[in-house]
């Protein structure tokens, strides 16, 4: 028994605690609430007040004049101008590095492509003697002159055809 009975002042004490902390915590979401009824109102600027703001500062009377209204809004267009230029010359600055490296890969393959074609005639002068050789060799062969020979002979020709 002796147990139990303290056991329910424990809990009575318990839930008036309870009670008292939810108490306080209604009491200051209240206030919470009505500070947040009274926050500034601002306009796109994030810096005038609204005309409907309602907070203590223009409730006092301190709510922008007309004359600070305009230069606010003047500041924000010139603001936003700033902005807008300064994008549009990144995108420019952009633009014009890409055009920049299209130009370099295009510089690039066309000193490719032009090595490719001077390789390409190499290769077909190189066939075309080798060619020419064979037909010589052939021929010489034809005329009678052992392998050896035709050989020596097809040979003293290039050479002299590389001196001229
Ligand atoms: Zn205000």
């Amino acid at each position: 028994m002796k147990g139990a009975r303290g056991g329910g002042g424990t809990c009575r004490r318990t839930v008036r605690g309870y009670t008292e902390r939810i108490i306080s915590t209604v009491t200051t979401m209240g206030r919470t609430l009505s500070l947040l009824a009274r926050l500034p109102r601002f306009e796109d600027d994030g810096i005038t007040h609204r005309r409907d703001c309602e907070c203590v500062r223009c409730d006092a009377g301190y709510r922008p004049t007309e004359h600070e209204r305009a230069a606010a809004r003047r500041r924000q267009v010139e603001q936003k101008a700033r902005e807008q230029a300064a994008r549009e010359a990144t995108r420019r600055k952009e633009r014009e590095r890409m055009k920049l490296a299209v130009v370099d890969v295009f510089v690039d393959e066309q000193v490719r492509a032009a090595n490719d074609q001077v390789q390409a005639l190499r290769d077909a002068r190189d066939r075309a003697a080798a060619d020419e050789r064979l037909a010589q060799l052939w021929q010489l062969r034809r005329a009678g002159l052992s392998l050896p020979e035709a050989i020596d002979e097809v040979e003293r020709r290039a050479a002299g055809g590389t001196r001229d």
